[in-house]
């Protein structure tokens, strides 16, 4: 059910002009044959039509880092779940905190945004993760368990929905949780998730935040931990290759 473990996504954030984007993905697709796993790279939307066309039939998906919840409209400067998907996309990422926390969106925003992307036949990579005041109150369950309740998109499955659990305090600060707790929440993650997803199957929850070549195979051995979102180590192909592996994939 859903794609094959483990699931390795980068996301390039507001990095990557045309000549540095064509030699990422260049340097993935000389190393991936068809990946036995699931690696995927969500470029900034500039670039995302060259890179889905670079990274065409090497079985690496390409995603976006955020739509607008509406199909389309007057809505200056947005981009819609369809042109995502017309620009070759297969996935997009929403709720990620530097939107949450940095652009002020709103569970309610963020649903309407995954339900989007649902009917544009885009993967849903649905973001939620504490900050660290919540993290040191003890509050991290009660709000990831809130932000999964008021963000899950309506007739969201397990083939169609990712999770990925991203405490905003490890984000891009090189800390990240003990894997004892990278495993609590991740259990308590799944087992909040088997009410919602509709199709009753398990739901793959990814980890996120200052995850790294050195650190990678640890995080991804997790019971309950099906792959990593990555950031700032995925900007680089060997580095971000590396991690990949290490996880299982080749
Ligand atoms: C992210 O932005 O999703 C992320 C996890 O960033 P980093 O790996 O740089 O912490």
């Amino acid at each position: 059910m859903g794609l094959p473990r483990p699931i390795v996504f980068g996301n390039w954030k507001m990095h990557g002009l045309k000549a540095e984007a064509r030699a990422l993905a260049g340097g993935l697709a000389e190393r991936a044959g068809k990946p036995t796993a699931t690696l995927g790279v969500f470029p900034p939307a500039t670039v995302l039509a060259e890179v889905a066309a670079q990274l065409a039939g090497t079985g690496i998906l390409v995603g976006g880092q955020d739509c607008h919840e509406q199909p389309k409209g007057a809505f200056t400067g947005s981009i819609a779940a369809p042109m995502l998907r017309d620009a070759g996309a297969a996935a997009v990422i929403v709720g990620h905190s530097e939107r949450r926390h940095g652009l002020c969106e709103t569970d309610a925003l963020v649903k309407a945004k995954a339900e989007a992307a649902l009917s544009a036949g885009l993967l849903v990579v649905l973001c939620i993760g504490e900050t660290e005041a919540q993290w040191l109150a003890g509050q991290t369950l009660d709000v990831l368990d809130a932000q999964l309740a008021a963000s899950w998109p309506e007739g969201g499955t397990a083939e169609r929905v990712v999770v990925a659990y991203e405490p905003v305090w490890a984000i891009g600060t090189g800390r990240t949780p003990t894997l004892d707790d990278i495993g609590r929440t991740h259990a308590a993650i799944g087992e909040r998730l088997e009410g919602l997803a509709t199709d009753g199957a398990d739901v793959a929850i990814l980890y996120g935040g200052s995850v790294k070549p050195d650190n990678a195979g640890e995080i991804m051995a997790v019971p309950g931990v099906h792959g990593v979102l990555v950031g700032g180590a995925s900007l680089d192909a060997a580095g971000f290759w590396t991690i990949y592996r290490t996880g299982g994939g080749s």
